[in-house]
C-alpha cells in the first residue's frame, strides 16, 4: 500500500529536475500524477517515464503557470483526465540573476510571475476542488535564497514571498481540511544550478564540489532529497503541520 493510493498529484515544472524527482516519488507511492510544464511534448515525455503502479495514470500537460487562463485550464484538464485533484506542488521556476543595478524590470517581472503569481494562480484554481471535497495538500517550493543571496534580489523576494503566501494559505484553508507547507531547498544538482555554474564561468562538477565542501553534510542535494520532504508534507502523516517552511539544505543555512 502506498501513501498516495487513489490520490491525484499535480507537480508544476516537472518535466525535469526537482519536479520530475517529486512526480516520480508520488508515482512510486501509488498516485496518479500530472506533470505540468511549459512544453507539452516535454511534459508528456516525462509523464511516460513515471513508474506508476496499480491502476494509476500519468499525464503531461503544457501550461504556463504565470498565466491565469493557462493555469485554470491545466487544473481542469487534470480533473477531467485523472478524475480529481488532491495534491498540488508549486515547483515551476526560473532564474534571471543579476546584481540589482543591472537587473531589468523584465528580470524582476518574469521571476515574480512564475514563482509567486504562478503559485497563486495554480493554488486558486486547485483550491475550489479542495474546498468542495474538504481535502487538499499544497506544497510550495521556496529556497534558502529567501534569506537573501547576492545577484538574486528578484528570486529571493519571490521565494520569501512564497513563505508568506504559504502561511496565509495555512490560516485560510486549514478549516477546509487543506494543508499548505513549503520546502526550501539548498543547493540541488539540477539544470538550474548547472546554469548558475555557466553564468559564473565555472565547470559544473567543480561548482558542485565547492558547494559540497562548504556544506555541513559535505555533499550537494539531489531531487530525491526534496521529493522525500515534499511527499511527507503532502501525506496524511503531516496533517497537523501547516503554514510551515522546511529547509532541506544539509544544514547549509546554519553556516
Ligand atoms: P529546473 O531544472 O530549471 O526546472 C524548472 C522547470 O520549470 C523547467 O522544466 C521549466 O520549463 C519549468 N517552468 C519554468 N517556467 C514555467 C512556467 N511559467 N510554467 C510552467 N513550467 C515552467 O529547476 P529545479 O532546479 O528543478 O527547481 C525546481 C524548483 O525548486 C524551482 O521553484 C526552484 O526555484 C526551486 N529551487 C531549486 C534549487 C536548486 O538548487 N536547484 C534550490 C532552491 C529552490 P522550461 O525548461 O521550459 O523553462
Amino acid at each position: 500500500m502506498g501513501r498516495f493510493d487513489g490520490r491525484v498529484a499535480v507537480v508544476t515544472g516537472a518535466a525535469r529536475g526537482i519536479g520530475f524527482g517529486t512526480a516520480t516519488r508520488f508515482a512510486e507511492e501509488g498516485a496518479s500524477v500530472a506533470i505540468i510544464d511549459l512544453d507539452e511534448t516535454a511534459a508528456a515525455e516525462a509523464a511516460a517515464k513515471l513508474p506508476v503502479v496499480g491502476g494509476a495514470k500519468a499525464v503531461g500537460i503544457g501550461a504556463d503557470v504565470s498565466n491565469a487562463e493557462s493555469a485554470d485550464a491545466a487544473v481542469e484538464r487534470v480533473v477531467s483526465e485523472l478524475g480529481g485533484i488532491h495534491v498540488l506542488v508549486n515547483n515551476a521556476g526560473i532564474t534571471r540573476d543579476n546584481l540589482l543595478f543591472k537587473m531589468t524590470e523584465s528580470d524582476w517581472d518574469l521571476v515574480m510571475g512564475v514563482h509567486l503569481k504562478g503559485a497563486f494562480l495554480m493554488t486558486k484554481a486547485a483550491q475550489k476542488h479542495f474546498v468542495e471535497q474538504k481535502y487538499g495538500k499544497i506544497v510550495n517550493l521556496s529556497s534558502v535564497s529567501a534569506l537573501g543571496n547576492r545577484g538574486q534580489a528578484n528570486y529571493s523576494a519571490a521565494k520569501m514571498g512564497v513563505q508568506g503566501f504559504t502561511r496565509t494559505l495555512g490560516i485560510e484553508l486549514g478549516p477546509f481540511g487543506i494543508n499548505a507547507n513549503a520546502v526550501a531547498p539548498g543547493f540541488i544538482a539540477t539544470e538550474m544550478t548547472d546554469a548558475t555554474a555557466a553564468r559564473l564561468k565555472m565547470d559544473v562538477e567543480e561548482f558542485r564540489k565547492l558547494n559540497a565542501e562548504a556544506n555541513p553534510v559535505r555533499r550537494v542535494g539531489f531531487p530525491e532529497d526534496i521529493a522525500a520532504a515534499v511527499a511527507f508534507l503532502a501525506s496524511d502523516e503531516a496533517s497537523y503541520i501547516t503554514g510551515q517552511t522546511l529547509y532541506v539544505d544539509g544544514g547549509g543555512k546554519l553556516g
